[in-house]
């Protein structure tokens, strides 16, 4: 009889700390890069536990930096780690870890803003959008001045089933200052409820991890520091154009203390301001005098719909803009003020 062979764990051989390497390759964080590091092992195995089974998953690493968490993640078992990092003075680190685990570690160097992660992994990943999650994960100690628009832009990527999410649900676990985790994730009604809370939330199941005191980092940030988890949802909340969700919810949310239809009425021209927008809150049947932070998901679906209804029976609602309306107009009030002072003199 054969005998059973016992699968042994991958672990990193001995290698000098985190520590050791930033002093080795002489590297000072840059506060353009908002670069803070996490050397504490501990910390970077539980936002590695955070991202679920990473176990043979193919995982993308942003901004790796000295490659704490990246060791973290590569003791966990990933079978296929990318890791994209846009200072090149981490490379020389990062390819000493590549050569102490062969076959598993790529490294681009380049911006995340812009890397093609469509490209970044095998095609056989691929799962279907309603099936459980592809084998593939995102997970990073984002620099702040980058998380935002990098979130906004996965967002729109995810309505569009694009960029890492060509592959499925691909599920990603960031770190955010505090005070972002907690709007991704607020609930209605609560402090932190804003234009971030409904766009990552219509979108995603949106998890609170936990959170990474200032002190941890190396420099230490202003800020305490939030681990979020996102799986996207099989079935979006609201089934309009990220773009439209968007546009709604920003002028929602640009009077936060007032009343939601003051907001509103913002989608429309001046001329038809006050009608539009009731016709808008009748058909969404939304009490127009919630507070924007009092709004549920729900809410939001039915003044998209809403507007969505609106806008196919006006053409040129959607592009309009009415602070551009605004621009024109104290540009029109500018200019008459100089016809009249050029005609005195
Ligand atoms: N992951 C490391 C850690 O936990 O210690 C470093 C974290 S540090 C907050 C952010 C890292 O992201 C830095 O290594 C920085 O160079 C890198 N970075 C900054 N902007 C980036 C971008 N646009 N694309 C990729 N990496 C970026």
């Amino acid at each position: 009889m054969a005998a059973s062979r016992k699968i042994v764990p991958f672990r990193l051989p001995p290698l000098p700390t985190i520590g050791e390497i930033i002093k080795l390759y002489k590297l000072r964080a840059e506060k353009q890069l908002s670069q803070n590091f996490l050397l504490d092992m501990r910390l970077t195995d539980k936002i590695v536990r955070q991202a679920g089974c990473v176990r043979d998953a193919h995982v993308c690493e942003v901004g790796p930096g000295p490659g704490g968490l990246t060791r973290s993640i590569l003791n966990a078992g990933a079978a296929d780690l990318l890791l994209v990092e846009k200072d090149n003075r981490f490379i020389p680190g990062l390819k000493l870890l590549s050569e102490v685990a062969p076959g598993k570690v790529r490294i681009v160097q380049g911006d995340i803003l812009t890397y093609r992660m469509d490209r970044g992994f095998p095609k056989v990943l691929t799962k279907a959008w309603e099936d459980d999650p592809p084998d593939l994960h995102i997970i990073g100690n984002l620099p702040f001045n980058v998380s935002t628009p990098l979130i906004i832009k996965w967002l729109e990527n995810i309505s569009n089933r694009t960029g890492p999410f060509v592959y499925g649900r691909t599920r990603l676990t960031l770190t955010f200052q505090k005070e972002v985790a907690e709007r991704l994730t607020a609930s209605t009604s609560s402090r932190q409820r804003s234009r971030l809370s409904i766009m990552a939330q219509y979108l995603c199941t949106v998890k609170s991890c936990f959170t990474i005191p200032g002190r941890a980092f190396i420099p230490k940030p202003e800020v305490d520091v939030g681990v979020v988890h996102f799986t996207p949802l099989a079935q979006p909340q609201i089934q309009q154009p990220f773009k439209l969700v968007e546009k709604v919810v920003r002028n929602v949310f640009q009077f936060r203390r007032k009343h939601c239809h003051k907001g509103i009425e913002m989608l429309f021209p001046e001329a038809q301001r006050l009608e539009l927008a009731e016709v808008m809150m009748r058909e969404a049947d939304v009490d127009p005098t919630l507070r924007p932070t009092e709004l549920s998901i729900t809410d939001f679906r039915a003044l998209t719909d809403a507007y969505s209804h609106l806008c196919s029976e006006n053409p040129g609602l959607l592009a309009y803009d009415f602070r551009e309306e605004l621009r024109l107009k104290h540009l029109n009030k500018r200019m008459g003020m100089t016809t009249v002072r050029t005609q005195k003199t």
